[in-house]
């Protein structure tokens, strides 16, 4: 796999052609003017009958709240397993729709490139599931280090930490939204799109309740986030 030890700089995701430096201007004037005009076509997620549909009304606010007593480390540590392993079943069981034949750039909505970073820093444009099998190599390796996730009592958290986690979330973030916006009629044919929902609502308050994604990068999504929680009240 490709590995990416330049944690320091960002995970891009642009538009084709897009100079790097202007990312978060756009991305932020591109929710507001561009994806807005996007058909429901193009995002079929936000069908009335799709976008209701969730495994149960779960009060997910309560679910992420870091309980009284709790360490936050371990708390993000414990979520962030359970994320990736969710996430990743998810793209395995649609990874036969996910090819370089179908995929062969990883797109998000509004046909926003994601670009893996290699080891040495350079932004690499590569087909969807190349970037799926980047993205989750990287973090199972990253969940598999006792330095970065100890699972033995005492041993503390590094320093830089939650900067990690960061990044596995915007790479499970990428991961989800490529499902949405390249793959959600094929989740639909599946049924299961109130998986999809349930994991995505949970997965967003999380990251919110934490801080864990930039508005920017989650742009692109917002529009299904805010139908999301419009529709599941809680
Ligand atoms: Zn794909």
């Amino acid at each position: 796999m490709g590995g990416c030890h330049s944690y320091a700089s960002s995970s891009g995701s642009v538009k084709e052609g897009e100079e790097f430096s202007d990312i978060t201007g756009h991305k932020l004037k591109n929710y507001n003017t561009q994806a807005a005009q996007l058909s429901l076509e193009e995002r079929p997620y936000l069908m009335q009958d799709y976008v209701s549909e969730r495994l149960a009304e779960l009060d997910v606010r309560t679910l992420t709240v870091l309980p009284v007593g709790f360490d936050e480390a371990e708390w993000m540590a414990s979520h962030t397993i359970a994320f990736f392993k969710h996430i990743n079943l998810f793209s395995s069981a649609l990874s036969e729709f996910c090819t370089s034949g179908t995929c062969p750039t990883t797109m998000g909505p509004g046909d926003v490139t994601y670009y893996w970073t290699d080891e040495q820093g350079k932004k690499v444009k590569c087909s969807a599931p190349l970037y799926t099998d980047y993205t989750m190599s990287y973090i199972q390796e990253l969940l598999a280090d006792e330095e970065v996730f100890p699972t033995k009592p005492g041993y503390p958290f590094p320093n830089g930490f939650m900067f990690l986690v960061q990044r596995i979330f915007l790479y499970l973030f990428h991961t989800l939204a490529h499902l949405y916006w390249a793959h959600f009629r094929d989740v639909v044919r599946m049924e299961m799109h109130p998986h999809l929902n349930t994991l995505f609502t949970h997965f967003v308050t999380f990251s919110k309740e934490f801080q864990l994604l930039e508005p920017a990068e989650t742009s692109q999504m917002e529009d299904l986030i805010h139908t999301l929680y419009q529709h599941h009240r809680s």
